[in-house]
C-alpha cells in the first residue's frame, strides 16, 4: 500500500500527507474525476436513486446500467456493450466466458496481469506467448504449432483461438500492432480481443480508443475498456456484436455471481461518456499537454522511449537512480512514480509521467524545469 495518503480529488494537484503536489502519476487523463458536470450528475442520481443496486439478473438491473451500456456502444461505434464492476473483472469475463481448456490463446508477453489471470482461470493449455509487439515472433510460433492450431480450429469449429493484446502498454505507452494482428486473426480464423484500458478517452477520434485510431471498426471481435482510467470511476465494459454481448450478459460468472455497479459509479460513467460524445475539447487538451511535455523533455535531452500516448517514461535503467529521481522530484512538490522491477524488467527502471487535461501549460513548465534540474544533478549532464 502506498504510504502517501491523499486528501484531495484527482486533479492537477494532489494533497498528500497534508501538502500540495503536482500530480503526474494518475491515469485520470481527462480530469473527469473532478469535473463539475460529472459531480452534478452523480449528486442528482444519488438524490433520485440512492446508492446501491443489486444483482442484475435478479433485481438490480437499473435503467442507469442500461443507459450506460447504450451510450458506450454508441460511443465506440459497436452494436452492444456490457458493463462489469472493474477492468480486472471484465478481462476475466471476456476470456473465461468464451474459452475452455481445449481452446488456443495467443497473447503478448507484456499483457496486463488481468489478462494473464483470465487465461489461467479459463484453464487454457494451448498458450502461445509472443515477444512484445513482435509479429515475426508470433508468426514463427504459429508456424511451429500450425498442425496443433489447425487441428484445434478444424474439428467442427467448436474450439476457438483467441489473439489477445493490450491496446496501449501502460509502462511504455507503446501501441499494439493491431492492424497486423487483425490480419493474422483473419488468416488463421481466430477471434481477436483488445484491452483498451489506456486508449479509452485518449486515442482515436474524440477518445474513442485504439480501434478507432487504426480505423478497424467491425474487425475486432472483443473490445474491453475500463471506467477506472479516463472515466475516473470504477467498472469495465466489453463492446462488440450483439450476439457476443448477449452471451456475456447471460453467461459471464462475473455478472451472474457479483453485484452490479453502484448508482454513483454508473451515473458518473454515463455523464463522462456523454461529455466525450458531445465534444473532443478535453481530449484535445490532453494531446496538447502531452505534446508539450514530450517535446520539452526531449529537448532537455531525456530518453523518453517509444510512447505514442500521454504515458511518458523517462528511461533511467538503474533502479536506485529511478527511486532517487522520484524522491528528489517529490521533495520539490512533484508526484511522479518510479517504476522498477517487477513492474518492468530489471535494468529498465524509469520515472513514469502522465499528463492530463487538468494541467495548465504553466503546471507543466514548472514540472519540466524541476525535472531538468533533478536530471542534471543526478545524471551529471
Ligand atoms: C488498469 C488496467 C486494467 C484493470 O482495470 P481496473 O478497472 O483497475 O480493474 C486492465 N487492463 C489494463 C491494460 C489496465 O491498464
Amino acid at each position: 500500500m502506498s504510504p502517501y495518503i491523499i486528501s484531495s480529488g484527482q486533479a492537477a494537484y494532489l494533497t498528500i500527507n497534508g501538502k500540495k503536489y503536482l500530480n503526474l502519476c494518475s491515469s485520470h487523463y481527462l480530469g473527469l474525476g473532478v469535473n463539475p458536470r460529472v459531480k452534478k450528475a452523480v449528486k442528482a442520481a444519488v438524490d433520485k436513486y440512492g446508492i446501491g443496486t443489486g444483482y442484475r439478473t435478479l433485481a438490480g438491473n437499473h435503467n442507469l446500467h442500461v443507459k450506460l451500456e447504450e451510450a458506450l456502444a454508441r460511443f465506440k461505434g459497436t452494436e452492444a456493450a456490457v458493463v462489469f464492476t472493474g477492468g480486472y473483472m471484465t478481462n476475466l469475463a471476456a476470456i473465461q466466458t468464451i474459452l475452455t481448456k481445449d481452446d488456443v490463446v495467443i497473447s503478448d508477453e507484456l499483457n496486463h496481469a488481468s489478462i494473464i489471470d483470465a487465461i489461467r482461470l479459463a484453464g487454457i493449455k494451448n498458450k502461445f506467448i509472443y515477444k512484445h509487439r513482435d509479429i515475426n515472433n508470433l508468426r514463427s510460433q504459429l508456424s511451429v504449432v500450425s498442425g496443433q492450431l489447425s487441428q484445434a480450429l478444424a474439428d467442427g469449429s467448436k474450439r476457438r483461438a483467441l489473439i489477445v493484446t493490450d491496446g496501449v502498454f501502460s509502462m511504455d505507452g507503446d501501441l499494439a500492432p493491431l492492424p497486423e494482428l487483425v490480419k493474422i486473426a483473419k488468416k488463421i480464423g481466430a477471434l481477436i480481443m483488445v484491452d483498451d484500458a489506456h486508449g479509452e478517452g485518449v486515442l482515436g477520434r474524440g477518445g474513442r480508443g485504439i480501434v478507432d485510431h487504426f480505423n478497424l471498426h467491425g474487425q475486432v471481435n472483443i473490445e474491453v475498456g475500463t471506467l477506472s482510467k479516463a472515466f475516473s470511476v470504477m467498472g469495465g465494459f466489453i463492446t462488440g456484436k450483439k450476439e457476443l454481448i448477449d452471451t456475456y450478459k447471460t453467461k459471464a460468472r462475473q455478472l451472474l455471481f457479483s453485484n452490479a455497479l453502484t448508482i454513483p459509479d454508473a451515473a458518473a460513467a454515463l455523464e463522462g461518456v456523454r461529455i466525450l460524445t458531445e465534444s473532443d475539447e478535453l481530449v484535445k487538451k490532453l494531446r496538447e499537454n502531452t505534446k508539450f511535455l514530450k517535446s520539452e523533455l526531449k529537448r532537455a535531452g531525456f530518453d523518453i522511449g517509444q510512447s505514442e500516448t500521454p504515458i511518458t517514461p523517462i528511461m533511467l535503467g538503474d533502479e536506485d537512480l529511478a527511486k532517487k529521481f522520484a524522491s528528489a522530484l517529490f521533495a520539490q512538490g512533484i508526484f511522479a512514480s518510479a517504476i522498477v522491477f517487477p513492474m518492468v524488467a530489471k535494468g529498465k527502471a524509469r520515472i513514469r509521467l502522465i499528463p492530463s487535461a487538468s494541467h495548465s501549460k504553466k503546471d507543466l513548465e514548472n514540472a519540466i524545469d524541476k525535472i531538468t534540474k533533478v536530471g542534471r544533478k543526478l545524471l551529471k549532464k
